[in-house]
């Protein structure tokens, strides 16, 4: 694999004077500023809260029952009430292929209703700086790996998902035009898979992460040995531990001041094989990985270049063998009240 520091042959250059000098102008400080965390019940939000517990600001998370984010009048009537000084959109309707494959006139209309409507309020009220968050399924289903962020609307989307994925350029494309239009520090970060506390343990719309650490949890419970896995374990995979994006989430707010979306990846993959045997470490299953090789194996390779945030000088803390302790200890202190689990 091509080290994370080395440009690719024909890439730009990615950290140039000009660029430096941008980011330096717009420095933004969140000490002392309100801060509206858009989703802050979900997995991305909620760590997003937890990390800027250590920053000198004050959150803002309203219920859902008192904001309903595809409610323009309300979300507006919010903003010009509260006046938040900075704002993380990562307030989605969020799912699998079969949720997309369902409800696509859902993922497509409330995912494009919750980032209008913010954008365009937060400019109303002069919101300082915003983030949008969107995600790897942006990019073409054939895009050249690792993924670059000019990748974006180069070849077709992966059909399974392209409800979300339209929404989400969608959202990235608002943020680029209220910047141009109105000159509005709007930025967009684009996060790898990720996992951790808060995470989505259902095995019928989970990642594959969290479905194995349930699986090998439920094995061990029944006294099994081993571990079955689809396919031949051969595809590769990348996973950000999500205190780590949250980290990356906060620095981008206070530092990057573009006009291009980011990827915020973990920067190297792992084959899923070796990160079903993390889990069975984790876990404490003794016993074997076993390749069901009558099912697919999916993607080959899904890895996100990181080098253009790495460039800016952020690198994550957490590796994934310690991440998905992190995440174990989360599924079995949660018990019950860990999401997905009333989905057998
Ligand atoms: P979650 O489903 O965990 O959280 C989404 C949040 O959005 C929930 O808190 C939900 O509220 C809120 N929400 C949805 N609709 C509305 C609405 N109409 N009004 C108010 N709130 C609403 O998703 P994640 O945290 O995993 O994802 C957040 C963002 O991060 C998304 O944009 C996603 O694309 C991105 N991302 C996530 C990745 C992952 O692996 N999880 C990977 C890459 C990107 P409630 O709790 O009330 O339902």
């Amino acid at each position: 694999m091509r080290d994370q520091g080395e440009p690719a042959a024909g890439s730009r250059t990615i950290d140039d004077k000009d660029s430096r000098m941008r980011r330096s102008k717009h420095m933004f400080e969140l000490s002392g500023k309100k801060v509206y965390v858009a989703g802050h019940r979900g997995m991305v939000g909620s760590a997003l809260v937890r990390r800027l517990a250590s920053e000198d600001c004050t959150v803002l998370a309203p219920a859902r029952s008192e904001l309903d984010l595809k409610d323009q009048t309300s979300v507006r009537a919010w903003f010009e009430r509260e006046r938040p000084d900075a704002v993380f959109l990562a307030a989605a309707k969020v799912g699998g292929i079969l949720a997309n494959d369902t409800f696509p006139a859902d993922f497509l209309y409330d995912n494009l209703m919750i980032e209008a409507n913010i954008i365009e309020a937060a400019h109303r009220t002069a919101v300082g700086k915003l983030m949008f968050l969107g995600s790897s399924c942006i990019y073409p289903k054939m895009a050249p790996q690792p993924i670059i962020e000019d990748t974006l609307l180069t070849g077709p989307l992966e059909p399974t998902n392209e409800w979300y994925a339209i929404a989400k350029i969608a959202g990235l494309k608002l943020a680029q035009a209220y910047r141009r239009q109105h000159g509005d520090d709007y930025i967009s970060a684009m996060p790898t898979n990720l996992y951790g506390p808060g995470d989505n343990f259902d095995l019928k719309g989970s990642h594959v992460l969290p479905a194995l650490i349930r699986k090998a949890h439920e094995a061990k419970l029944r006294g099994e040995h081993g571990l079955e896995i689809w396919g031949t374990g051969m595809p590769r995979r990348e996973f950000l531990h999500v205190d780590d994006l949250a980290d990356a989430c906060v620095f981008l707010m206070k530092v990057y001041s573009e006009d291009e979306h980011i990827n915020v990846g973990f920067g190297e993959d792992v084959m899923i094989l070796e990160v079903a045997q993390m889990v069975m470490a984790a876990v404490g299953l003794e016993g074997d990985v076993r390749c069901d090789t009558t099912k697919p194996d999916g993607t080959p390779r899904k890895l996100m270049d990181a080098r253009k945030l790495r460039a800016l000088g952020w690198s994550p803390k957490t590796d994934l063998q310690q991440g998905i302790a992190d995440a174990y200890r989360y599924f079995v202190q949660t018990g019950d009240q860990v999401r997905g689990m009333s989905v057998v």
